[in-house]
């Protein structure tokens, strides 16, 4: 592996045979995450790739001149030629992987993929998920002494990472970006020396012998386990969705609800959490159409009546959204009648979509007593149903949750097993 500077780039890439290129930059969580994987990565594969990193803020012209964004990016160089897609963000070592693969012979591949040794290491306890509740169990577990490591697929941050503000968690005056918030949140773990495997692949859990294997080829033990892994939103699938999450679509009634004072809003569903989150919508925005693809309500029949009375909500049965688009302010929901097959186009200034939430619990759910929608069950100090093995955050079982609901459960957890550990 080498440093290289933007004079050397000619000869050191351009002119040799295959190259994997590290524009990184400073106080940047992501490189920090990405330069053990880089730096182990070289040992594998360094004698048929040449390794190199480059100090994006000392050698901004180039990155400039190559359309380098953001750090980390990696390019990938075959004889001259830049090669596979960039990669960016929180890269997993199978991403690195794979590029690297594309770029050598079928048996140098094969002889590389032998080298590859299992490892292992020992922790008193894993946190799977480094969103809110995790980091403060980790925060609180290092604070103690006890020997902590978070897992995340993954950057730190959890949901918060991407939303855009967040007014209402405690502390704070003015709202804060979440990306900043969550970066403070784990900055402040990490500098305790609670240990970090992030933006890489959880290969298997093993919950009873308290196992996790990362990248498939690294075993991490512990004596306990919390589990922190958040929820998904079910997503209606419509193109424009996911490019417009959290740019006019959003998944959170009680975070973003507030942004829309006076305006118009489309609500995507039509069970318990769309209508009652409809219902408090209606406090902020000045008319609110439910999108539904039945053609009734699916709430409780009390909030049914409540929506049905409120002078704010329209209801469009039978209609599916299929396309979002954002035009100047507006977002264009392109709704079809299920029935009729009829298309029309809905202007408004934002979307919320509650078509449901699942519970990322997918590599140990057959293991865990579960509530009736798939979340874990956990007693008031966060235990589960395994001996060993808590759970905390949107993930287990629970009327509300908040930054402030997580970080309280992280709390408790943490506690818990330090109490135990005395
Ligand atoms: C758009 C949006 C806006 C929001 N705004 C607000 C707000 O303004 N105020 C507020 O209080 N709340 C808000 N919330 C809710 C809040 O973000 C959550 O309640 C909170 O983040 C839950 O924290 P958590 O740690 O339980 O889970 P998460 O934040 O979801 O973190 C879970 C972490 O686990 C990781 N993970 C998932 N699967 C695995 C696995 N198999 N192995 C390892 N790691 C895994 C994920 O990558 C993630 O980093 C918002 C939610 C959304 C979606």
């Amino acid at each position: 592996m080498k440093e290289i500077n933007a004079s050397e780039f000619e000869r050191e890439v351009l002119q040799s045979e295959r190259v994997i290129l590290d524009f990184y930059s400073t106080e940047c969580p992501p490189c920090e995450a990405l330069a053990s994987k880089f730096e182990d990565l070289s040992r594998l594969y360094g004698n048929d790739v040449k390794f190199l990193k480059i100090f994006r803020q000392g050698n901004r012209e180039l990155a400039e001149k190559l359309g380098v964004k953001s750090s980390p990016t990696l390019l990938f160089y075959n004889k001259g030629q830049e090669v596979g897609s960039r990669l960016t963000g929180g890269i997993k070592r199978s991403e690195i992987i794979r590029t690297l693969d594309t770029m050598l012979p079928a048996d140098k591949v094969k002889e590389i993929k032998s080298l590859i040794k299992p490892s292992v290491s020992e922790f008193d306890v894993i946190i799977l998920g480094a969103g809110p509740g995790g980091l403060t169990a980790g925060l609180y577990l290092c604070q103690s002494k006890i020997n902590t490591v978070l897992i995340d697929i993954a950057l730190p941050g959890g949901q918060v990472r991407t939303t855009h503000e967040v007014s209402n968690y405690p502390g704070f005056i003015e709202p804060q970006a979440g990306y900043m918030l969550s970066h403070n949140m784990s900055e402040q773990t990490k500098l305790c020396g609670t240990i970090y495997k992030v933006a890489v692949d959880v290969t298997r859990v093993d919950l009873e012998k308290k196992e996790v294997v990362i990248d498939e080829h690294e075993t991490v033990k512990a004596k306990k386990i919390i589990i922190a892994t958040g929820t998904t939103p079910n997503l209606t699938g419509a193109p424009g969705e996911k490019e417009l999450k959290g740019k006019g679509i959003s998944y959170c009634a009680t975070c973003d609800a507030k942004y829309y004072d006076n305006k118009e809003v489309i609500v995507i569903g039509g069970g318990n959490s769309a209508v009652e989150e409809s219902e408090y919508i209606t406090r902020f925005v000045n008319k609110l159409t439910i999108v539904h693809q039945f053609d009734k309500l699916t709430a409780n029949k009390q909030a049914q009546e409540k929506a049905l009375k409120n002078p704010k909500i329209n209801i469009l049965f039978e209609n599916e959204p299929r396309a979002f688009i954002k035009e100047g302010d507006k977002i264009i929901t392109e709704v079809e009648n299920v029935k009729t097959k009829v298309r029309q186009k809905l202007v408004s200034d934002g979307v919320f979509i509650f078509i449901g939430m699942k519970p990322n619990i997918g590599l140990f759910k057959d293991k865990l007593e579960l509530d009736q929608w798939g979340y874990i069950k956990t007693d008031e100090d966060m235990r589960t149903s395994i001996p060993g093995v808590f759970a905390v955050g949107d993930v287990i079982s629970k009327k509300y949750r908040q930054i402030t609901t997580a970080v309280a459960d992280g709390t408790i957890a943490a506690m818990a097993i330090a109490k135990e550990s005395d």
